[in-house]
């Protein structure tokens, strides 16, 4: 169980609503950290009383500290200030809701100081999830997913002795907004449309990552990494009603699942409270009018973004890290109207054509592959 928790990443969707939960287990507040949100960042330190906030964007830091010049409170900047969240020692666990790859180095900090990581940045893992995971093991640190596929089947691996009894993990996925739609259909599609998702309240990134099935392409990655499962052990489910959030088959072919509300609440709650379980703050589910549950398999040729996360992951190495860095920048243009919808899997599939892989990458391997792919789709 949690006393502390620090977070980085506190304005965005997940950060808000994991203060909700924190407020509601009395669970201490370490750190906040954000970009640029400002009146929020103060807003959220004011009545948390953390012991430092970090805006990381300069002009935004320069703000925040004119504004809490009445406090005790540390204001910080910059990665440094993101890494000095993350290893912070009042805190004993660390949530990481930033979005993208800039979690991967105070998540890897965070490790390193030996505490319990509620792991909301999938990008990390997709990234650098060997290292990551080989230096949890190393350091003591739990890592307990949020993302609420991974949350699901961390749930039904409760009481699993044996990793060597599971057949296959299987993930769950809600097709997003545009399940059912053709590819001549998606050519022309803009932002505003992707950004309607049927389910989940998310922000903009990963919601345009629904739309394109990537999303679940970088969590079939994470889920490999978290599990240590080969790519060919896991599979995908579309599944549109959100009910069933991901499910464990085992080599006696049963099969456990997690079900409830989609409320990203539950599943940050548990990061925090595992190995124990408290009263919920999500409503309960109701079989008798939660409706049918349906499955389908998903369309990789309308999605291809799904195929290449697959493809990446089987090459493993930085083909992954490459894959999700085209991805943040293109999916970057797509929201500012610079490129269309199908140009977000073009570029991906460029970028990885063109970076060369390394096995076994460290971490600045890594952090190269990353730029390599940025730079490959900024051209
Ligand atoms: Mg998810």
């Amino acid at each position: 169980m949690t006393n502390c928790v620090s977070i980085l990443g506190s304005t965005g969707s997940i950060g808000r609503q994991s203060l909700e939960v924190i407020a509601a287990l009395g669970i201490s507040v370490g750190a906040l950290t954000a970009n640029r949100s400002v009146s929020l960042l103060e807003e959220q330190a004011r009545r948390f009383r953390p012991k430092l906030v970090v805006a990381t964007d300069e002009a935004a830091y320069l703000d925040l500290k004119g504004r809490l010049t009445d406090t005790n409170i540390r204001v910080a900047t910059g990665m440094e200030g993101l890494m000095e969240a993350a290893v912070l020692p009042e805190a004993d666990t660390v949530l990481t809701a930033v979005v993208g790859v800039v979690g991967l180095r105070p998540t890897l900090a965070a490790v390193e100081a030996g505490k319990r990581i509620a792991l909301a940045n999938k990008e990390t893992l997709v990234c650098g999830g060997k290292l990551v995971m080989d230096n949890a093991d190393r350091f003591g640190a739990q890592i307990v997913p949020v993302d609420s596929e991974h949350s699901a089947i961390f749930q039904c691996l409760q009481g699993c002795a044996d990793r060597g009894a599971i057949k296959r993990l299987i993930l769950t996925a809600s097709g997003g907004p545009f399940f059912g739609r053709t590819r001549a259909e998606l050519e022309g599609v803009k932002a505003a449309q992707a950004l309607k998702h049927p389910n989940w309240s998310m922000g903009a990134k990963i919601t345009i990552d629904s739309a394109t099935l990537m999303n679940k392409g970088l969590e079939f990655i994470e889920a490999m990494h978290l599990y240590r499962m080969p790519p060919e052990k896991i599979s995908i489910v579309v599944h549109r009603q959100s009910i069933i959030h991901s499910l464990v088959e085992y080599c006696d072919n049963a099969v456990l699942a997690q079900l409830g509300a989609p409320d990203m609440r539950l599943p940050i709650q548990y990061a925090f409270t595992w190995p124990e379980r408290m009263p919920g703050p999500i409503e309960p589910l109701d079989l008798l009018t939660c409706g049918e549950l349906g499955f389908a398999a998903p369309d990789l040729t309308t999605f291809p973004c799904l195929a290449l996360a697959m493809e990446a992951a089987r090459t493993g190495g930085t083909a992954t890290a490459v894959l999700n860095g085209a991805n943040e920048v293109a999916v970057e243009k797509y929201l500012q109207g610079e490129i269309g919808f199908y140009d977000i899997p073009r570029l991906v599939e460029r970028a990885l054509a063109t970076v060369p892989v390394v096995q076994a990458p460290l971490l600045e391997d890594i952090l190269a592959a990353d730029r390599a792919a940025r730079e490959t789709v900024m051209r």
